[in-house]
């Protein structure tokens, strides 16, 4: 079996020596030079935080990584694509507001900020998936896909679906369309609330199987179940938030997907991912709020093979002392906890996390297995 190697290094500073400036020179322990970045465009994937969230990466940590870009003579920007839920990054108007005012700005990072998948998460390219059981082609953001260079930057967390938010999260379902998130979420297909439909009827437009039916005298909107095959095209289309899909794919299924999606982005061209284990919040920051952290600040890990990444950061926090007054510390307190001496599992029991990593191993994403390598 391929060991992968892992660097790390913890979030002690020396004197003189910021943050920032320790993170680029993991990034060349790591090896980020051995990519050709002359003249290439490199994406730098990443999450800009929900409004109102406050455990999203520091921009300071974007601008690090995309002056290592610049450095070895690439073009970076900053990307990320649209939510399939209605919060503040639905359209990439609203997205790019939200990553202005969370502190991510050509100004602060150094390079432009572009979303992925277009003004309205309808602007993706299907990629086959070599090896793929759920997916056959992922829907992937297009400028995510015309970068020559993939790097993913990740705010390691705990997540209330998926057990943690690493690697494969960020990059499998980030990369996603909105129509590729519904397929990474929904077996199903969307329904119309009449009482938020205008008739407006956008959303037709983007439908290639006849699956909507406009009732003229209610001048509303609704899905024909006959017709519709559950693609997710429309729910981009729709401007009042009137188009839902249930998040109804069991845990393991979307785990399995995402590992999936994963591999469709990084397949075929140099990648490198960076996980910082910082303000472990145990849920998404795609939440408009961020819980106290359940774990302590571990360190900045960087690896050509995003399983590896993921699991040790997993193997690192599981060493870890949950921290008191969190919700996973509180949850040792309920009448009827168990104990699954595992922090992710006791935090979100039913996220079957495992199930992702053990899929990612078996498709070829990766390895689990590392060696993890210590920078001072
Ligand atoms: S999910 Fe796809 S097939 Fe169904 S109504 Fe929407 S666009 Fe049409
Ligand atoms: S795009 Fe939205 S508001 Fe317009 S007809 Fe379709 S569901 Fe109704």
């Amino acid at each position: 079996m391929t060991v992968s190697k892992v660097y790390y290094t913890d979030f002690r500073a020396h004197l003189g020596e910021g943050l920032p400036t320790k993170l680029k020179r993991l990034l060349y322990a790591a090896g980020i030079k051995q990519i050709d970045m002359d003249n290439k465009f490199a994406a730098i994937k990443m999450h800009f935080g929900e409004m109102g969230n406050l455990s999203f990466l520091r921009p300071n940590y974007a601008k690090a990584v995309a002056d290592v870009v610049k450095e070895l003579g690439g073009h970076p920007f900053l990307t990320d694509c649209n939510t399939l839920y209605p919060g503040s990054r639905k359209n990439a108007l609203e997205h790019l507001y939200c990553a202005w005012e969370n502190g991510f700005t050509p100004m602060t990072v150094g390079c432009p900020v572009l979303i992925g998948d277009g003004l309205k998460g309808t602007d993706d390219i299907e990629v086959p998936v070599a090896g793929g059981e759920y997916i056959k082609k992922a829907k992937i953001g297009h400028a995510i896909m015309d970068a020559d260079v993939f790097i993913s930057l990740t705010h390691f967390k705990g997540h209330e679906m998926t057990g943690f938010g690493g690697a494969i999260k960020n990059i499998g379902m980030g990369c996603g369309s909105r129509a590729g998130k519904k397929e990474q979420h929904s077996n199903g297909k969307p329904f119309i609330s009449q009482g938020e439909c205008r008739g407006c009827k956008q959303c037709m437009r983007e439908c290639a199987n006849n699956g909507l039916e406009f009732d003229e005298q209610t001048e509303k909107m609704s899905v024909n179940l006959n017709n519709c095959v559950g693609c997710g095209r429309c729910v981009g289309a729709c401007n009042f938030d009137a188009i839902e899909f249930q998040n109804d794919a069991a845990t393991k299924e979307l785990n399995c997907r995402m590992a999936e999606y994963t591999k469709a982005v990084v397949d075929g061209r140099p990648n490198f991912h960076i996980s910082l284990v910082v303000d472990v919040s145990p849920n998404c920051d795609c939440h408009p709020e961020n819980d106290a952290p359940i774990l302590p600040n571990i360190g900045m890990f960087a690896s050509f093979d995003p399983l590896a990444l993921d699991q040790a950061c997993v193997d690192a926090c599981l060493k870890a002392a949950p921290l008191p007054n969190s919700q996973l510390s509180d949850n040792y307190g309920h009448e009827h906890f168990c104990d699954h001496h595992d922090h992710f599992e006791n935090t979100t029991p039913n996220s079957e996390y495992k199930t992702c990593l053990a899929h990612a191993e078996k498709i070829g994403l990766g390895s689990r297995e590392y060696e993890l390598i210590f920078m001072k």
